[in-house]
Parts: structure tokens; C-alpha cells; sequence
């Protein structure tokens, strides 16, 4: 049951309070009503702190603009890594993509996010990604292998093949994880060692 702002006996401000943490992945309203009270009833000081953590976030961090990962710089920290293999580009959808890969310790190459995938219908095409970027990065810095890491869906999969048609005549090699990652599922939930193993097992796109 969704309670309007003004039915809560507290008043709207806490209403709202409650409806913007239901908004939040992975928070019902109970939950939500849970975290209102605890915010309610907690210090001025620690209220504000949590207000100030995601204002700052939100002030703070931007696409590289190199990868288009996350980061607090104008270059994220894997960009400017110089022990890091500058010939490999992984491409995957999102930020949180990358988190999972490098939790995975196998991959020591850069990245480059395409900011999600080709869906027609829901109105996203090439152009609404960062493949024009990846393709300019490609030619300009000499990459020699892609290995790609989208999601194992069939839209992941659409991106990943859409790419590799735009680079047939180019000199890089084009793999993608092996399939450990079973297909349909999200990159995100796959484990450190599944991970790990699909990029020591990448094959051929
Ligand atoms: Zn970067």
C-alpha cells in the first residue's frame, strides 16, 4: 500500500522522507519506514552527515574522461596506472561492471564503458553509448586486443557484435569472456572466481 506524503501521522516531511528511501534498490517500504525512523530520531549532527556524504558524491564524481568509469579526477585512477597493460581494452555496460572485473584480480588492461547497451526498443542506439569514443580510442593509442564484457543477455550480446562489425577492418584482436558467466545473467552477480575465469578463458568473438 502506497501512503500519500500527507498521510503520515509524523507529517509530510517525514512522508517524504519515506518515499524518497523507497525509491532506493533493494528498499520495500517497511524498510524504508525503518530508515525514516532511525533518521527521525537520530542526531541533528549524523542526519546532516549522511545529507552532506551524498550531496559531496553527487558534486564529486564524474565520468573519466578517458573510459567513462567513475571517478573523482578528471582520469580515473585505472587510466593513469602506468603498470597497467595499455594494449588491452575491456568494454563493458556500467561502472559497476568494472568493480566486479577488477574484484576478480585477472584483468590488469584498461577499460572502457559504454554507459549501458544497444536496446532498440527501448530507444537506445549506438549513438547514445560511448562507442564512437571506443573506436577513436582504438585507432589513436594502438590497442591490440578488446575483450568484451557485456552482459551475457541478448542485448549485451547485440552490443558486443554491433562493435565487432564496426572494427572488421581494424588490427585488433576481438575476444569476449569465456561463458563461465552463465548466459542471461548480470555481470554484477557473478562471483570473483567466475570472473577471474572468464577472462582467463576469453575466446575469440
Ligand atoms: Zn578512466
Amino acid at each position: 500500500m502506497k501512503n500519500e506524503p500527507q498521510d503520515h501521522p509524523y507529517g509530510k516531511s517525514v512522508a517524504k522522507l519515506i518515499d524518497e528511501f523507497a525509491k532506493l534498490p533493494g528498499i520495500g517500504r517497511k524498510s524504508a519506514e525503518r530508515l525514516s525512523n532511525y533518521i527521525v530520531s537520530c542526531s541533528p549532527a549524523e542526519a546532516n552527515e549522511l545529507a552532506d556524504a551524498i550531496r559531496e558524491v553527487k558534486a564529486s564524481v564524474k565520468r573519466c574522461s578517458v573510459c567513462f568509469n567513475l571517478t573523482e579526477e578528471p582520469i580515473c585512477r585505472i587510466c593513469r596506472d602506468p603498470r597497467r597493460d595499455q594494449h588491452v581494452i575491456c568494454v563493458v555496460e556500467q561502472p559497476k561492471d568494472v568493480v566486479a572485473l577488477e574484484s576478480s584480480g585477472a584483468f590488469s588492461g584498461l577499460y572502457h564503458v559504454l554507459g549501458g547497451r544497444i536496446a532498440p526498443l527501448e530507444g537506445v542506439g549506438p549513438e547514445d553509448l560511448t562507442i564512437s569514443q571506443l573506436v577513436h580510442r582504438i585507432r589513436k593509442l594502438g590497442i591490440t586486443e578488446l575483450v568484451m564484457a557485456t552482459n551475457p543477455t541478448l542485448e549485451g550480446d547485440g552490443t558486443s557484435l554491433y562493435i565487432t562489425n564496426l572494427l572488421q577492418n581494424d588490427p585488433v584482436r576481438i575476444t569476449r569472456l569465456a561463458r563461465g558467466i552463465a548466459s542471461g545473467s548480470v555481470l554484477e552477480f557473478a562471483n570473483r572466481e567466475m570472473l577471474a575465469d572468464a577472462l582467463r578463458g576469453r575466446q575469440q568473438f
